[in-house]
């Protein structure tokens, strides 16, 4: 679904216009991923969370800094697999495309 692989900082926000395998045309209509911004935002909700969650526990509730840069920097490093995947989501649960394991490549 993508051109380049998502460590390629500069270009794994690329999509081709169709796939190469089976022809479908990613943008469904225009302005189709604008809602993946809302899917991303609530995968980095549930990064926080559950990386908040274990810095309470497993490092016995550190400071206020410490949470704040851990979270932030986890979610950075994180940013273009959530982006990937809030597109995949998008087309997934709305623009009606299911996973066939017959065009797997
Ligand atoms: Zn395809």
């Amino acid at each position: 679904m993508f051109s380049h692989s998502a460590l390629n900082l500069r270009e794994f926000d690329k999509m081709p216009e169709a796939c190469p395998v089976c022809g479908f045309r990613f943008e469904i209509e225009l302005g189709f991923y604008w809602g993946a911004m809302y899917m991303s935002y609530g995968l980095s909700v549930i990064i926080v969370v559950l990386v908040g969650l274990g810095l309470y526990h497993l490092a016995n509730d550190p400071p206020t800094w410490v949470y704040l840069t851990t979270v932030a920097s986890i979610v950075v490093v994180f940013t273009p697999f959530l982006f990937r995947y809030a597109r995949v989501m998008m087309l997934y649960f709305f623009g009606s495309v299911s996973f066939d394991p017959k065009y797997k490549v």
